[in-house]
């Protein structure tokens, strides 16, 4: 089922929105080479426990992992794209490192990912993770009254395509409000014009994820990190996004 929410409890998704950017935006300035991935954890913890804020992975056990998940932040270095379980390894020249933070404050949630390279960038990897920011960039630009959801995932293939990037349809975008995951579900390809209409009150998690060689995934020992099943490196953007009456609000846009 679909909640819309008021322009009010927007409001209170943009106070956790600019929670979410403020972390990510200290994690993008601290993860540097040497740094280990357990310091970031560390930093997350230490902000959502002077906010009083509330992480959502914390005791995550969705059915696809083996949790309950321990950690408040999901850090995916190289070929690991999503859910990666924070540990004890210290980050090199050039490693690709997706940071994914959602958390609840108040009762209200917001989702935001970025992908950073550590030290001297693949230039391939540069691409890779523009393509990324491109494709959530382009959703968000149709991100309005009138479109449909297939519109959203048309918009991120596109990007995908002109990369030469496949597109895994098994992970993608969400609905969020009160909880991290509700209707509906936003696959990274899709119909134009088909599925849902967007309406104002519809507030999504958009987040176009690619790796560099696959559309596959595999899960690894630890039973949450998913990983490029070649091995490539891989990168992922997630915002926020209420739909109004006319511009979309990027709820976790840093300021
Ligand atoms: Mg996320
Ligand atoms: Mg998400």
């Amino acid at each position: 089922m679909v909640e819309l929410k008021s322009p009010a409890e927007i409001q209170r998704m943009a106070v956790t929105g600019r929670f979410v950017a403020e972390v990510l935006s200290e994690l993008r300035t601290k993860a540097q080479i040497g740094v280990n991935l357990l310091e970031l954890e560390a930093v997350v913890r230490e902000r959502i426990r002077e906010r009083g804020a509330v992480s959502c992975y914390w005791d995550y056990s969705p059915s696809f992992g083996r949790g309950p998940f321990r950690n408040t932040v999901c850090l995916s270095v190289n070929d690991a794209v999503l859910h990666g379980l924070p540990f004890d390894y210290a980050l090199r020249d050039g490693d690709v490192l997706t940071m994914d933070l959602a958390v609840s404050i108040d009762g209200w949630v917001a989702d935001s990912a970025v992908t950073v390279i550590v030290g001297t960038p693949d230039p391939e990897d540069t691409r890779l993770v523009r393509a990324t920011e491109d494709a959530l960039a382009a959703a968000i630009a149709v991100a309005r009254p009138g479109n449909t959801i297939g519109d959203l995932s048309a918009a991120i293939a596109a990007v995908a395509e002109a990369g030469g990037y496949p597109i895994n349809t098994e992970f993608g975008g969400h609905g969020l409000g009160r909880t991290m995951h509700e209707d509906p579900h936003i696959p990274n390809q899709g119909r134009a014009g088909r599925g849902f209409w967007l309406r104002p009150g519809l507030t999504i998690a958009i987040e176009p994820w690619f790796a560099r060689g696959t559309d596959r995934i595999v899960t690894d020992p630890d039973g949450w990190t998913l990983r490029a099943a070649d091995g490539s490196r891989t990168a992922h953007s997630e915002h926020t996004v209420a739909i109004t009456d006319t511009e979309p609000l990027v709820l976790t846009r840093a300021s």
